[in-house]
């Protein structure tokens, strides 16, 4: 909040009559922001809030942190103006349990993304949402070229009741998940008719899709849109290249992004130097991290700004 301007004995009048004037106007725009956003929170994040409210304690208590946090509230235009925020999703998780603890201590506005079908994924999902975290299903799509991502895939061969129960299977193994992103699937994300059955049980269920991005051709915000899904896309990819120094480029590139947007996306895998780089990182940007939720809500939200 701003202070009221001092006002020096002896001042000229005039300029007293108008520093009053202007902190009166300044903190009426400053409550009019607050008011706004406020107001757009209740009603945007609600699909959001649906899906963690039917879940236990742990998501519960996840849930409240960010709504007490008043930081968070702020609108993309306000985010701009101190560097911006950052969403973190690390994904592949639940497959190995170490790396996937060591993830766990990064900090509660880190999203985790759980593959299905690892045995430890429904546990260690669990003990995720207790520590605070958004948890999402990382959910295997074809790949072009025959890449394999893992059993129960979603093909575009199958039928969309087939692909109804492969999704509904997949979500069943990832307790507390708010939402879902592709693991591979850059054929699988490029098909709209395929990607139907999946955002009609998005919708039915009020879970949102972070499209992993992992094609030029992706339909995913396309497909969502038409299916009234919330969605939002990575716009950075932490370790293609799997060195500190790549690592980091891509963090750079990361806040750059956000400095510029007011919101930069991110995923990174848990690999141990990708892990490593980050433990110091989210120390150095505690303040910039928002779970996924939330900048599912900020885009909507930049989005509505430009209509
Ligand atoms: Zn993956």
């Amino acid at each position: 909040m701003k202070k009221l301007p001092k006002i020096r004995s002896g001042a000229d009048p005039v300029v007293v009559t108008l520093s009053i004037l202007a902190a009166v106007i300044g903190l009426f725009s400053i409550g009019m922001t607050i008011a706004g956003v406020r107001s757009d929170d209740n009603s945007s994040q609600s699909s959001v809030v649906v899906a963690r409210t039917s879940d236990s304690s742990g998501a519960q208590s996840s849930l409240a942190r960010g709504m007490g946090d008043a930081s968070r509230r702020a609108d993309l235009s306000v985010a701009r103006m101190d560097g911006g925020r950052i969403a973190l999703v690390i994904d592949d998780l639940g497959g190995d349990p170490a790396s996937t603890r060591r993830a766990l201590a990064l900090p509660a506005a880190v999203t985790l993304a759980f593959l299905p079908y690892p045995p430890a994924t429904p546990a260690l999902a669990a003990m995720g949402a207790r520590a605070g975290h958004e948890i999402i299903a990382h959910v295997p799509m074809q790949a072009d070229k025959g890449a394999y991502p893992g059993m129960e895939a979603l093909e575009i061969v199958l039928t969309p009741e087939e692909i109804t129960a492969r999704l509904e299977s997949a979500l069943s193994r990832v307790p507390f998940a708010i939402g879902i992103n592709n693991h591979m699937g850059s054929r699988f994300t490029s098909d709209a008719t395929a990607l139907a059955p999946v955002m009609r049980v998005l919708k039915a269920r009020g879970l949102f899709f972070f499209d992993s991005k992992t094609t030029p051709d992706t339909k995913v915000a396309e497909a969502a849109d038409r299916a009234g899904v919330p969605n939002a896309a990575r716009d950075v990819f932490l370790d293609d290249v799997q060195t500190a120094d790549a690592v980091t480029a891509e963090l750079d590139r990361a806040d750059r992004i956000a400095r510029t947007t007011g919101l930069a996306t991110v995923i990174g895998h848990p690999h141990a130097v990708t892990l490593a780089v980050l433990e110091g990182w989210v120390a150095r940007n505690k303040a910039r991290l928002i779970p996924l939720s939330e900048a599912l809500r900020l885009k909507r939200q930049g989005l509505q700004a430009q209509r």
